[in-house]
């Protein structure tokens, strides 16, 4: 399976511009979990612009919409 890099681009709501990742899911994904994070992808666009992308922050997102 081919690299969908153009789309993957097209489609990743990523605000950080500089990321030689961006549109490298693989990369983008290996990346953030060799620091105990996850990618920009799933968090809401208020929460990616603040650039924390830990499990702490993203249990807190979720739990909280819940109640
Ligand atoms: S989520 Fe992280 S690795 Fe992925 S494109 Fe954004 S800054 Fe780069």
């Amino acid at each position: 399976m081919e690299c969908q890099l153009d789309a993957n681009k097209a489609r990743c709501p990523c605000s950080y511009e500089p990321c030689s990742r961006k549109g490298k899911c693989c990369d983008c994904i290996a990346y953030h979990l060799k620091h105990d994070e996850l990618p920009a992808c799933v968090f809401s666009p208020e929460v990616e612009k603040t650039y924390d992308r830990s499990f702490a922050r993203f249990v807190q997102l979720y739990t909280s919409q819940k109640s």
